[in-house]
């Protein structure tokens, strides 16, 4: 039995930096027995542990989480909550496929809304939809395909042209974009530090305890953490990428990480540049690989981009200096008035991707379950699957299980080393190269 490596925080989350300091972590020190044990206290974890808590409110339910809840990748994306389909799941032709994934995505966002209301979780939630936008005639080809796509499974939207977008976005670097109006916007470290302080009563979460090995015998699952242990009858797996680490999905999930860079907040004059309300928005690239923007309620510009393969789930600071200097490019290059804001803070978070952008949601072993590679998306995929996750394991049945099953296939089997690290590595450089107009 292999020691895992561990998730690990670099202090640079520049979301979790404008939370509070949180109470002490409640860290695992002793031998536990329970019904269930969750690793990963991300969205897909919390959504799992939360749900299966729900069905079965007497027995007991041990989350384990390797960081503070918030330092993980769920804490570090651009807190976007997407309903539409993303990348393989909106193209071809399978419109009823479509119809699931979004009425899945829309359960999720409401989901999510109906917890932060119900806990008054202060994480700036707000349905302020999101903006699809081009820079160039790259993107727009990419944005008339996006048009197609949402018209074929008649998705309401509209499209924008630069001059009604400048006042929006404060920026006339885009040349068009289409808005759709269903995706919430929130900040993400605040969203599930907030999700894990209000789990049922029957759900223990101990932080800063990663579990360092994993194993089966006499019909229990044994998850051994620096100072104690937990034996219990059932395992749910929201550990993401960190799976691997187990032996599952080993040689079908890609590690990934991408990458942000957040301002201070906005003076006045400077906010003069978004004239018109709401003053905060979201966009994301026409093109996959291009920037994603976003200006924050507190007046912050956040810019995200860049991949980097990270078989050993992090980069080395040399590595950082050089995203940094990327994402102050395409700062300046919409915001050229606005050079001489400095950003507070830089980061990455990993993620799970899979070669055939296929996400994970089944069994897979003796009383054992996993949701994961959630191709970047997963604030919404990792939110329902979650839930669904411990539906599937208590023996539930409902359409929405139902229909996630349907829609969950087999990520694919990846290519032996060094050919995987090469032909990532070439075409994530291809597509940075091709993409560089939209970054
Ligand atoms: C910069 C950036 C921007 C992004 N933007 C968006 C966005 O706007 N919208 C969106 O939907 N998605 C976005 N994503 C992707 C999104 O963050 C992920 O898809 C999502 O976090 C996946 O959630 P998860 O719960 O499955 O996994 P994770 O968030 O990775 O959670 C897994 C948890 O398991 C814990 N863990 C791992 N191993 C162990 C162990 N051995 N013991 C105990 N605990 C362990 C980890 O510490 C972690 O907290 C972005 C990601 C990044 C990095």
């Amino acid at each position: 039995m292999s020691q895992a490596t561990l998730p690990r925080d670099d202090k640079c989350n520049g979301w979790y930096q404008l939370l509070d300091a949180p109470a002490p972590a409640r860290r695992l020190n002793s031998s536990e027995s329970a019904d269930w044990l969750v690793i990963g206290a991300g969205f897909t974890g919390l959504a799992a542990a939360r749900r299966v808590a729900e069905l079965r409110p007497h027995d007991r339910v041990v989350l384990l989480e390797a960081l503070r809840v918030g330092q993980g990748a769920s804490g570090r994306n651009t807190g976007f909550v997407i309903d539409l389909p993303h990348k393989r799941d909106l193209e071809g032709d399978d419109l009823a496929h479509k119809q699931k994934v979004l009425s899945l995505n829309r359960a999720a966002v409401d989901d999510l809304e109906t917890l932060v209301r119900r806990h008054r979780i202060d994480c700036g939630w707000s349905r302020a939809g999101k903006y699809q936008g081009a820079v160039g005639e790259r993107g727009l080809q990419y944005l008339d395909h996006y048009e197609t796509l949402l018209k074929e499974f008649d998705y309401p939207y509209r499209r924008l042209a630069r001059d009604e977008l400048a006042p929006i976005l404060g920026t006339r670097h885009y040349a068009g974009a289409i808005y759709t109006a269903n995706t919430a916007l929130m900040q993400p470290a605040a969203l599930v530090r907030g999700l894990g302080e209000t789990l049922p009563g029957n759900v223990e979460l101990y932080e800063h305890t990663p579990v360092v090995t994993l194993a089966r015998s006499a019909g229990q699952w044994c998850a051994t953490t620096p100072e104690g242990e937990v034996r219990a009858t059932r395992l749910l797996l929201g550990s993401n990428i960190y799976a691997r680490e187990f032996g599952f999905l080993k040689h079908r999930m890609l590690p990934v990480m991408t990458f942000a860079s957040m301002t201070c907040a906005l003076n006045d004059e400077e906010m003069a540049l978004f004239s018109t309300a709401p003053h905060h928005f979201g966009l994301t690239p026409a093109d996959h690989a291009g920037t994603t923007v976003r200006l924050t309620p507190d007046r912050r510009l956040i810019i995200r981009n860049q991949y980097r393969f990270v078989p050993r789930y992090h980069d080395d600071l040399a590595e950082r200096t050089r995203i940094r200097k990327g994402h102050r490019d395409s700062f300046e290059a919409r915001y050229p008035s606005l050079a001489h804001v400095p950003f507070e803070a830089t980061w990455g978070g990993a993620c799970g991707l899979s070669r055939n952008y296929t996400a994970f949601f089944g069994r897979v072993g003796d009383a054992a379950w996993m949701s994961g590679v959630h191709q970047s998306v997963g604030a919404a995929r990792g939110t329902i699957s979650g839930k669904l996750l411990a539906e599937l394991a208590t023996g539930e049945d409902s359409d929405q299980l139902a229909d996630m099953l349907a829609i969950s296939g087999r990520p694919a089997i990846n290519p032996p080393e060094p050919f995987l690290s090469l032909g990532v590595k070439a075409r994530m450089k291809q597509a940075a190269w091709a993409s560089r107009s939209e970054m």
